[in-house]
């Protein structure tokens, strides 16, 4: 395992021409201290979990001192904010530090998020608050830890440094990891500025670097927009099945590689409501969790727009017409594992559709009733009292039970295996807004124990503890409701 000064840089994104970067330095802060070490993260760089007990380590990761061979920048993009083009965002916060290459050949992105101003500000204090940069650190972590594509989080390091936002808070600085961070936006910037020739470079130095089996071929840049498309629906089909809402689905918020990027006010589905819109600035509800799936294809149209310069009109358009296919069949592969059902029936999404229905009627907890739901008796002379009381409409459950039953002994499922097969994928820990404000409220006292408690739950969500039921319950009846809203 390496050391700080070990960490092998080797930063394409700064090789490519001054047009799609600015280099800075991270803005200093005073009197640094650790918050959380992520030390699953750290062995990705191949850096050993020791490096964060040196007393120079916070100087490092909030930008006061440089890594050796780092080449710190900020990203160019653009991007539709709320349906509305804007010619001009990029990193007004973050700074790229450089790629580090592991042993395993893998290249991590490290981006520290909260560093100080940039060109691409704009009136914005480049800033981050402790607050958000542990609902970022704890969210992406608890995605990864539930089989979702997200970026990681490597650390944060806080500082008194006060932060105006509705009330005053401190400056924090998170490190985040990804294969890279470019975005949808980064394509729209050079297609809108028609700088088609940066377009293409930029299409070309993703391919090679992320989807290198498409290097060289001469429709490669349809098929790379074609994996685009696949992943972003596929992603949109994760957040589904685990009740995630991302909040701020901006196409400077999707990831080029189809990965959950940019926590801000995302939200887990407690009660389950189609409706729910966990962004208190999206007061249209525009990203309502319903409507992620066909977000993601807006967003990825933009991409193809963008994309016309180097792909046939038709051709895309061919390719977006085959959007709800994909989400639908990752969808539904998804919910029959959260039901336990191991082969594939015609009408298995209406099964899914019915309980979801009966959960929206009742408002039944998202994450706890699949969990719930494992211990299911198939039995024929089985009422299953105890998931039949948390319905309203006990008929109605009576009755797609009946439908769940048949459908078990159709493909002689038993129970006990089922329940194992579902319990590995139904979560019993998600990261519910109560959970993380208590972390941050604690945080803010200078106990940073909760947020690595966390961590560590959320990092096997899966796996039951005793003695932690608390931590898979609801918000207790009174805790004030937690708005959250954008660039916090
Ligand atoms: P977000 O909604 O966090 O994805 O941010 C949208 C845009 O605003 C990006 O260009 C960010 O870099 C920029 N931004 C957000 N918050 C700040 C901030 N406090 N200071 C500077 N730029 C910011
Ligand atoms: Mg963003």
């Amino acid at each position: 395992m390496d050391t700080l000064e070990q960490l092998n840089f080797d930063n394409s994104f700064a090789r490519l021409p001054d047009a799609f970067h600015t280099r800075l330095n991270p803005t200093p802060l005073p009197d640094p201290y650790l918050v959380s070490f992520n030390a699953d993260a750290a062995a990705l760089l191949d850096l050993s979990a020791e490096q964060a007990g040196r007393p120079d380590f916070v100087e490092y990761f909030i930008g006061n001192r440089l890594l050796p061979g780092s080449e710190p920048l900020a990203m160019l993009y653009s991007g539709h904010q709320f349906g509305y083009y804007v010619p001009q965002l990029g990193d007004g916060r973050a700074i790229l530090l450089g790629e580090v290459k592991n042993r395993a050949g893998e290249s991590w992105d490290l981006q520290l998020k909260g560093a100080g101003q940039t060109p691409y500000s704009r009136n914005a204090d480049g800033r981050a608050v402790l607050r958000s940069s542990i609902r970022e650190y704890l969210c992406s972590e608890a995605m990864h830890g539930l089989g979702v594509p997200s970026t990681r989080a490597l650390c944060i390091v806080g500082s008194d440094e006060e932060v105006y936002r509705e009330r005053i808070e401190t400056a924090a600085v998170v490190t985040r990891m990804a294969p890279s961070h470019v975005r949808f936006g980064s394509f729209q910037v050079f297609y809108y500025r028609k700088q088609h020739e940066h377009l293409a470079m930029l299409a070309d130095y993703v391919i090679a670097r992320h989807f290198p089996h498409l290097h060289g071929l001469a429709d490669r840049h349809a098929r790379f927009f074609q994996e685009v498309l696949t992943r972003t629906a596929q992603l949109m089909a994760h957040w589904q099945a685990v009740g995630f809402a991302h909040g701020v689905m901006n196409t400077d918020n999707m990831s080029i590689l189809g990965l959950t990027f940019d926590y801000g006010p995302f939200g887990f589905m407690e009660s389950y409501d189609p409706a729910f819109i966990c962004n208190h600035s999206d007061t249209e509800g525009r990203y309502a969790f319903h409507q992620q799936p066909n977000i993601g294809l807006w967003n990825v149209a933009a991409l193809a727009q963008a994309l016309t310069p180097l792909i046939a009109e038709q051709e895309l358009n061919d390719m977006l017409n085959g959007y709800h296919a994909i989400y639908r069949t990752h969808f539904i592969m998804l919910m029959r594992q959260k039901l336990g059902l191991v082969r594939a029936q015609e009408d298995d999404l209406e099964l899914v559709r019915g309980l979801l229905e009966m959960m929206r009627v009742g408002g039944l907890d998202y994450s706890n009733l699949f969990r719930s739901l494992s211990d299911f008796n198939a039995g024929a002379d089985q009422r299953n009292e105890a998931l039949r009381d948390q319905f309203v409409d006990r008929e109605a459950f009576d009755a797609w039970a009946a439908r769940y039953r048949a459908r078990l002994h159709e493909e002689g499922s038993s129970d006990a295996e089922r329940k194992l097969r579902m319990d590995s994928v139904n979560p019993k820990y998600v990261l519910r807004n109560h959970l993380a404000q208590a972390a941050i409220s604690k945080a803010e006292q200078r106990d940073f124990s909760e947020v690595d408690h966390l961590l560590q739950l959320l990092r096997a969500p899966c796996t039951e503890r005793p003695g932690m039921d608390s931590y898979a319950s609801p918000a207790p009846e009174g805790t004030p409701h937690i708005a959250v809203s954008c660039s916090s």
